[in-house]
């Protein structure tokens, strides 16, 4: 554990998974003096098995990689298969992507204070006293990167269980029945709204996992675990069982993304993007927002409420069409999952890695998106399973924040364009 530099800090981030080292990199960089409380031992709270090389690439990172895959493949139970070639997509040793996010933050400047749990905090001073199990410490901001059971959401009220997708995994050692180098992701393998996946993380060892469209608890973990064992046995997987994991990747709109002196970032901040599911490349990107924001807000320059518009700016318009199929695919059935595979193909490697990494935010992007939806399912296949339901509520509150920012009338646009589709369609 670290002896803590400065008896005042200008920003406290509580929680030091991928969310909270990423953010102390960031802040130390632009010369903020940053804290870190984490109650574990850095890289042991690990959850994160796989992310995107560009991400990786981009945040000097390499070397963190636990292999390379050739393929990666979505199947349905129904028939239809689509195997993207292109490589974009490696399996991670969390642990080492963590350590060497840490030893990026301190060489920036960073203080990392481990096996130390936050317990309270008071506002004092223009700023907030950070209260530790062992210590207190002064901050003038503090970040909340306590993950999706942060100890600072329910007392704003909160919890963050809506519309979470539930993940349990298996990790097999000495296994085998797998493609090496290939990545089975959204392997509908049964009837019914459960979706499987194997990802081999080399030297003989294979997860194998089951997510759902619902949070995971005690009332479900066994009926899942009983799912996952039988598509393991199915799939003719073999391997000793060493490890389980399992937890909740939040999926829905956060309604409170700072209230000072929090501001919420990484899963506890739970901004609805279906990439939630790889969120350690969304850390990565998102943290450099987060450190202008904090920059600028010490300065004097922005306010608490800025924080949540320039997040969301940077995700419009794309946001609108990972909204959309967010929110299908959490209401998809069997046949539309199976339909939707089918049509991968039509669009190419590019436009699906576009999408699973939201990489690509532009307009032409969106627009590409929406045709190859309209393109895929039907206009009432679509109306029925999103535009009605949760995705305008959701839709019209991001116009209503973002009223003052030129970039929503894009989204007005994604609008009309959707609707000048479905006319031309019907005709
Ligand atoms: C089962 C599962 C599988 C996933 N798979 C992937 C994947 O393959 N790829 C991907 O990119 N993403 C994946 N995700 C999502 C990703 O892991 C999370 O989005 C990411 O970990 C979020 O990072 P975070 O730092 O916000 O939260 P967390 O990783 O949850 O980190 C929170 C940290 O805060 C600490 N903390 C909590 N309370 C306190 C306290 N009181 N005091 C001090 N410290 C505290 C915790 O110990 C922890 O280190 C998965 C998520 C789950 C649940």
């Amino acid at each position: 554990m670290a002896k803590p530099k400065h008896s005042t800090y200008d920003i406290a981030v509580i929680g030091a998974g991928p969310a909270g080292l990423a953010a102390a990199k960031a802040t130390a960089q632009r010369g903020l003096r940053t804290l870190v409380i984490e109650k574990n031992r850095i890289g042991v709270t690990g959850k994160t098995w796989l992310s995107f090389d560009e991400a990786i690439e981009a945040h000097g990172l390499s070397g963190v990689e636990r292999g390379r895959f050739s393929s990666v493949v979505f199947s349905s139970y129904l028939g239809n298969v689509h195997r993207c070639t292109t490589k974009f997509l490696c399996p991670l040793d969390e642990k080492k992507a963590l350590l060497a996010l840490a030893e990026q933050a301190r060489n920036a400047g960073a203080t990392i204070c481990d096996r130390e749990a936050f317990f309270n905090y008071r506002e004092e001073n223009g700023g907030v006293t950070i209260v530790t199990e062992k210590s207190t410490y002064h901050a003038r901001l503090a970040v909340d990167s306590m993950g999706s059971t942060s100890a600072i959401l329910p007392s704003n009220g909160l919890s963050n269980t809506h519309l979470d997708m539930g993940c349990l995994s298996l990790f097999l050692t000495n296994a085998s029945g797998y493609e090496e180098d290939t990545c089975l992701l959204y392997d509908s393998y049964f009837p019914g709204r459960d979706y499987f996946w194997i990802v081999p993380m080399g030297s003989r060892t294979v997860m194998a996992g089951i997510f759902f469209f619902s949070t995971l608890n005690h009332s479900n973990l066994d009926e899942k675990l009983a799912k996952l064992m039988s598509y393991i046995k199915a799939r003719k997987l073999k391997g000793l069982v060493t490890e389980r994991r399992m937890g909740n990747i939040p999926l829905g709109g956060q309604k409170h993304m700072a209230a000072f002196p929090f501001i919420s970032f990484g899963d506890s901040a739970n901004t609805a993007l279906p990439s939630s599911g790889f969120s350690f490349s969304r850390c990565l990107h998102e943290s450099r927002t987060l450190a202008s924001f904090c920059a600028q807000f010490l300065d004097g320059k922005k306010a608490m409420r800025d924080y949540k518009t320039m997040m969301l700016a940077e995700k419009i318009p794309g946001i609108e069409v990972h909204l959309i199929i967010s929110d299908m695919l959490s209401k998809f059935t069997d046949q539309m999952l199976n339909k939707g595979i089918g049509g991968m193909g039509v669009f190419g490697d590019e436009f699906i890695i576009d999408f699973l990494s939201g990489r690509d935010m532009s307009l032409q992007f969106c627009v590409k998106a929406l045709k190859a939806i309209l393109k895929t399912f039907t206009i009432s296949e679509v109306r029925d399973l999103s535009l009605k339901q949760e995705y305008m509520k959701h839709l019209a509150s991001i116009y209503n924040l973002l009223g003052a920012v030129p970039e929503a009338h894009l989204g007005k646009q994604i609008m009309q364009t959707l609707q000048y589709l479905q006319i031309h369609e019907k005709k």
